[in-house]
């Protein structure tokens, strides 16, 4: 039999195998010169996938986590005042990672699978002074995608700076750094980037490099500071070696290779092809009648789709008979509806095919737990979806 299942879980992905090739190549020395020109490159075409005219990418070995913590050791100082936008887990653990360097933090927060309104958002920053609005893009908890822009424009209207949590958007929901007046963005290798899990990358633009430098407090995290990677990201994008801590070489190739092809793909096309693959999936939700966890289809992300289980149909039952017929779905993660629903992930390197398959294995296990329903219902709108786009 065949050993190989569909990974479509909301991070990490599938991923493409050039991709993999380079990570499996013989790993080079850190100071070689084709290292150089690969991390150089990388660094170039970072900021041209984050759509930052004049920010600095950074490229450091770490998960999604240590990118956010990395935000909060550099930007943070005791006492500053900063506010989070609140769709689910992800937004939770920002306050909690901010208040640990010393943040009075503040929350907008929305009822589960909802998201604040402007108007909230406004409202908080009206009563009072922030530092910095902090928004998840796409909370991987709920599904749910933020109004970047609106946000972004409203912290600068009131003289904050604004960090993007794109762990679960960048290189598959559009972004635009400059044009949105983003200050940081940061992601993980792990999802729409298209890279094994293992690097933490992030933009910082201009205004927020100026807060970084301008900062009284000492920096009281050691591997995040920004001090010690700044000359190291300066020397490789000048293709001279930099040293602080040893670069995930093997990962590093792999970014290389992945963020050419998604500017081969062009972002604006890859945008597209995970709006389709969103509205196929989110399709065929709706003929099986599974309910989104995003209240409003609108909040929906297209990096990928939480669904409420059917009444009587658990999360034990369910996703392993999903995975037996061909694709590892994710469990919840939200505290509040954890065992309520499920998470499919349809970014980066994802096909048609792939979402169609994970369609036919959510049938297949939905019959099995004695769900009644339309056999190919599902598979079937999701075709007709991508055809009408
Ligand atoms: N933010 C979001 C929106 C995420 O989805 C994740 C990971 N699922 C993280 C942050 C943390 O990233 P990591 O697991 O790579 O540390």
């Amino acid at each position: 039999m065949k050993n190989r299942t569909l990974l479509m879980i909301p991070g990490p992905i599938e991923f493409e195998p050039a991709v993999l090739a380079a990570m499996g190549a013989p790993t080079t020395s850190h100071v070689a010169a084709d290292f150089i020109e690969a991390f150089g490159q990388s660094l170039e075409r970072m900021r041209r996938v984050f759509m930052s005219e004049n920010g600095q990418p950074f490229i450091l070995a770490g998960s999604g986590t240590l990118a956010m913590d990395s935000v909060g050791a550099n930007l943070v100082e005791p006492g500053d005042r900063v506010l989070v936008i609140c769709t689910g887990y992800f937004g939770d653990r920002y306050a909690a990672l901010l208040k640990r360097y010393g943040a009075q933090v503040d929350q907008v927060t929305a009822p589960v699978g909802g998201r604040p309104s402007l108007e909230d958002i406004e409202k908080a920053l009206k009563q009072q002074k922030y530092k910095i609005v902090f928004v998840t893009h796409v909370d991987t908890s709920t599904g749910v995608i933020a109004d970047v822009p609106g946000t972004a424009t409203l912290a600068a209207q009131y003289g904050a700076l604004s960090v993007v949590d794109g762990v679960c958007s960048i290189a598959g929901e559009e972004l635009n750094m400059s044009a949105w007046g983003v200050d940081v963005a940061l992601t993980a290798s792990q999802k729409a980037i298209g890279v094994p899990p293992g690097l933490a990358l992030f933009v910082v633009n201009p205004r927020a490099m100026q807060a970084f430098k301008g900062r009284k407090a000492p920096i009281t995290n050691y591997y995040a500071d920004w001090a010690n990677w700044l000359p190291v990201m300066q020397a490789y994008e000048a293709r001279q070696a930099g040293y602080f801590g040893t670069p995930a070489v093997n990962l590093v190739w792999a970014l290389n290779v992945s963020l050419g092809q998604i500017l081969e793909e062009g972002i604006n096309a890859r945008v597209e092809r995970h709006r389709v693959l969103s509205n196929a999936c989110k399709a065929a939700a709706a003929a099986l009648r599974l309910n989104q966890v995003a209240i409003k289809p609108e909040w929906a992300a297209n990096t990928m789709t939480a669904l409420r289980y059917p009444p009587g149909i658990t999360g034990a039952e369910f996703l392993p008979r999903v995975a037996k017929a061909g694709a590892y779905l994710a469990g919840g993660l939200h505290p509040d509806i954890k065992n309520e629903y499920f998470r499919i992930g349809h970014m980066g390197a994802t096909k048609i095919g792939d979402v169609l398959a994970t369609v036919g294995a959510i049938e297949f296990a939905l019959i099995q737990c004695d769900y009644r329903f339309e056999s190919g219902s599902g598979v079937s709108a999701a075709s007709k979806a991508i055809f009408r786009t």
